[in-house]
C-alpha cells in the first residue's frame, strides 16, 4: 500500500469534485478541514481504513 494517495471528495456546498492527498500511514480515522477550490467552503472530510486496506471518504458540512 502507498504512503500517499489522492483521494477525491465531493464538496457539500457546490457538489464540485475535489481532490486531497492523504498520508496512509496514519492508521484508522482521519479528520480534518479542507477548503472547496471552487466554491471555498469549508468542508469536514472523514477519511477511515479498515483491515482489507478499504479506504471509506465521508464529507460532511463543518457544523455537523
Ligand atoms: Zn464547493
Amino acid at each position: 500500500m502507498l504512503a500517499l494517495d489522492e483521494i477525491v471528495w465531493v464538496c457539500q456546498y457546490c457538489g464540485v469534485h475535489n481532490t486531497v492527498e492523504i498520508d496512509f500511514t496514519i492508521s484508522g480515522k482521519q479528520d480534518f478541514v479542507e477548503t472547496c477550490r471552487i466554491c471555498h467552503m469549508p468542508n469536514r472530510v472523514i477519511i477511515q481504513t479498515d483491515e482489507e486496506e478499504n479506504i471509506f471518504v465521508d464529507v460532511r458540512y463543518i457544523d455537523e
